[in-house]
């Protein structure tokens, strides 16, 4: 059972510090995040169960640290696996077998794309939650908002009835077709890129190995594909319509039919139709994040082409950045100007993740070009970011004191031995961590929650990783915020945060 709208408690308004609307991954990451920051959270959502289909299932190397972060990895990982390899077919043959993902070493740890199912991912995202304290509003949803001169009026209904609710902060993870986008009057301009419709649909079938990701490219009508879904007895299956004016049947027969006519397998292969639905491919971009303290994430800000996969990890993610800078605002005293920097950081991130399933899409499903392995996912970090301070000379500039592939400020802050434990174990939680190399003096860092470092001369993959001498700030997601030797320019950096 999840939380009632009459025992959401302080319905007067005074209770809560952020309304979040929208319990798929991106709600339930933010809602974790702030719950452990101890943001007085709500978690409302309009269905009244999580939504139980496979959708996404792949996550990329950058989440699966997130969720490591939040403490779900390992059950994440025991009841996933790995992105099974493709395998193609021809007139009832399999002609090739080959991995999707580049083979190339990522970023340090390399881990490999994991395969869970979306709605396995929520569950165990909302018992985290649970565990923290909280727990989502079932049935009920956003229905209006309006801004006040100290926060936000949301309207919250269940049932023909409505509350009003007053938070510090809103957060619309509510999905592409979400309320709080639509109230903020924030256009996110459609592209369809693909005039032909898609079926996406879990099945469970038999006569197929569950260790390949089948492939029908050549299928007479479209290409069909079925993947096995980690841990469970299904199969996604994708398929797009290439004949005028064919329109897809998602009912039951309609799916056991459209495999028998593109696949070797045989209707009655097809046990259960657990779920389909139909759409056109599009992407869309929200001209805005924020619109004072009420602020976008996920799909309600992005939409992306189903290849390639990447709507929940872009969502978890632009939940992850802005988890620490509400927990900033909220309890640290940051200056509120610092949400500015969601929307400059995480935006460019959805617009590249857009451009990269929309390539994907176009060499796989319009089969423009030559079939590609998918991009070994890299993480393009926010050098860009005002939050990014690198007050080392610049590479390559004279004396070149930071060799040009040096880890720079809004870098990802990679892993490695230290001590007796990883950087990474010493980066988990909601804090920010400073890091001295090469004796380097840290300073005290006040009104910031940080854990302070010194790594030492032994820990040589450590110093391979960032630098001989330095201090490194790496922010509570994992980047580099500040890079140097100076105390007084890192603490300059965090007063700049606005902490107090
Ligand atoms: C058919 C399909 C296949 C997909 N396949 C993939 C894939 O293979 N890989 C991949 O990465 N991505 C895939 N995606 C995309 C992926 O599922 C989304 O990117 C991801 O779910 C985004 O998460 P979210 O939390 O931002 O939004 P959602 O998961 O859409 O969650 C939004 C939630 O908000 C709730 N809500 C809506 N309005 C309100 C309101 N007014 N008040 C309260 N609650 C509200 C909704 O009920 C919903 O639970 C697929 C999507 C679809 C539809």
């Amino acid at each position: 059972m999840g939380m009632d709208v009459d025992s959401m408690g302080g319905m007067d308004g005074s209770d809560f510090e952020v309304v979040v609307a929208g319990a798929g991954p991106t709600g339930l990451t933010l809602a974790c995040d702030l719950l452990r920051r101890g943001v007085r959270t709500l978690l409302v959502e309009r269905g009244d169960r999580l939504f139980p289909g496979s959708r996404a299932r792949e996550l990329r190397p950058r989440t699966q640290e997130i969720l490591d972060d939040l403490g779900v990895l390992a059950t994440v990982r025991a009841l996933g696996e790995p992105h099974p390899p493709l395998r193609y077919w021809t007139d009832g043959e399999p002609c090739v077998d080959r991995d999707l993902y580049e083979q190339h070493p990522g970023p340090v740890p390399r881990v490999p794309v994991w395969s869970v199912p979306q709605w396995r991912t929520q569950k165990i995202l909302r018992t985290r939650l649970r565990e923290l304290g909280g727990d989502v509003a079932f049935g009920v949803a956003l229905t209006g908002l309006a801004t006040t001169a100290d926060g936000v009026e949301l309207l919250l209904t269940r049932e023909n009835r409505t509350r009003i609710v007053h938070a510090a902060y809103a957060v619309g993870t509510d999905g592409v077709r979400g309320t709080v986008r639509a109230a903020l009057g924030i256009a996110r301009p459609a592209q369809a890129f693909d005039e032909r419709p898609l079926i996406v649909a879990d099945v469970l079938a038999d006569g197929l190995d569950r260790d390949r990701w089948h492939i029908w490219p050549g299928a007479k009508g479209g290409a069909l594909s079925l993947c096995p879904l980690a841990c469970a007895d299904t199969f996604r299956l994708l398929a797009r319509y290439e004949d005028e004016p064919a329109r897809p049947d998602t009912s039951e027969e309609g799916v056991r039919q459209l495999i028998a006519d593109r696949t070797h397998l045989s209707a009655a292969d097809v046990r259960e139709v657990q779920w389909a639905t139909a759409f056109r491919a599009e992407t869309g971009l929200a001209d805005s994040y924020r619109t004072g303290r009420v602020l976008l994430a996920g799909d309600a800000a992005h939409v992306h082409s189903p290849v390639g996969g990447q709507g929940l990890d872009t969502g978890v993610q632009d939940a992850y950045n802005l988890g620490w800078k509400l927990g900033m605002v909220l309890r640290h005293g940051a200056d509120p100007a610092l949400l500015d920097t969601y929307e400059s950081e995480r935006r460019p991130a959805a617009a590249e993740a857009i451009a990269a399933s929309t390539r994907l899409y176009r060499r796989v499903l319009l089969a423009e070009g030559e079939p590609v392995r998918w991009p070994h996912p890299v993480d393009g970090g926010y050098r860009d970011s005002r939050l990014s301070v690198d007050a080392r000379p610049d590479p390559g500039a004279g004396a070149g004191v930071v060799p040009a592939n040096a880890l720079r400020a809004g870098d990802r802050a990679p892993d490695a031995p230290c001590g007796h434990a990883r950087l990474h174990d010493l980066f988990r939680g909601p804090h920010f961590t400073l890091l001295s190399f090469g004796g380097v003096e840290p300073p005290p860092l006040v009104g910031l929650p940080v854990v302070t470092q010194r790594v030492h001369a032994e820990d040589r993959e450590a110093h391979q990783a960032y630098a001989r001498r330095g201090l490194f700030l790496v922010r509570p997601d994992g980047y580099v915020g500040w890079a140097g030797e100076g105390a007084a320019g890192v603490r300059e950096y965090v007063t700049g945060l606005g902490s107090t």
